[in-house]
């Protein structure tokens, strides 16, 4: 479970955020200032940090450059101003990326994933599959980038080789909407809840072609989401 340290001033924005990252699983240190970040970093076992850059004692600029004398962990720096001068000091002081406020906080959570994955810190999650490897239907071969089923290999889009993929990490698990498409698309904003139904419909014919209609695999759940049948 990577734990982010996030440093940020206002609380609202503070509070959408940990919710957001708490719901998805990380696991959350939030703190006010700059000084109470170094604090918790130097005490702390942090895997992300996010750095909001108007902060009440030191700017999140600074508080990533002492940050870069202890740990080289990603950050993510949170800006109220759209200026090319921030993003160049950001990034030349180490940051992996920034977000322009106002943001939505599933757009955060997408960016934290995407550097994860990047740093192979999310390594377990993409490459290691170990529950999908014991469903009776379903198994992925990850160097082959293939999900077969019943025995026989899929003949899935990218999207929908990602979304099953999703579903296959944690069978029985319900998946909403949303966090399918934070998981399975590069740029969640650009497409829409039905593109998510749209695509499970097509994995599913394809399951079905596969397992000679025998199992629905993919389970709705109403006004929820969507989930693996687990293991049987
Ligand atoms: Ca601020």
């Amino acid at each position: 479970m990577p734990h982010v340290l996030l440093v940020e001033d206002e609380p609202a924005i503070a509070d959408t955020l940990v919710y957001a990252l708490e719901t998805e699983c990380f696991t959350v240190t939030h703190t006010l200032t700059g000084s109470d970040a170094l604090a918790a970093a130097g005490s702390g076992n942090f895997d992300f940090a996010i750095l909001d850059i108007g902060l009440p004692d030191m700017t999140g600029l600074e508080v990533c450059r002492r940050l870069r004398e202890i740990s080289a962990i990603p950050v993510l720096f949170l800006t109220a101003r759209d200026g090319e001068l921030d993003r160049i000091l950001g990034l030349e002081l180490g940051g992996d990326d920034y977000v322009t406020k106002p943001f939505s906080p599933r757009e955060i959570v997408a960016r934290v994933r995407a550097i994860l994955r990047r740093t192979g810190a999310l390594v377990s999650q993409t490459h290691e599959t170990p529950a999908s490897e014991k469903h009776a239907f379903i198994h992925h071969d990850p160097s082959a980038m293939r999900i077969h089923c019943a025995g026989t290999p899929l003949d899935l889009t990218a999207h929908e080789y990602k979304l099953l993929l999703v579903l296959m990490e944690h069978p029985g698990r319900v998946f909403t909407r949303d966090q399918l498409l934070d998981h399975a698309w590069q740029d969640p904003g650009a497409v829409t809840d039905r593109t998510v139904d749209a695509h499970i419909k097509s994995i599913r014919s394809k399951l079905r072609a596969a397992s000679n209609g025998a199992e629905n695999l993919i389970e709705t759940r109403r006004g929820l989401g969507y989930s693996l049948a687990p293991k049987s």
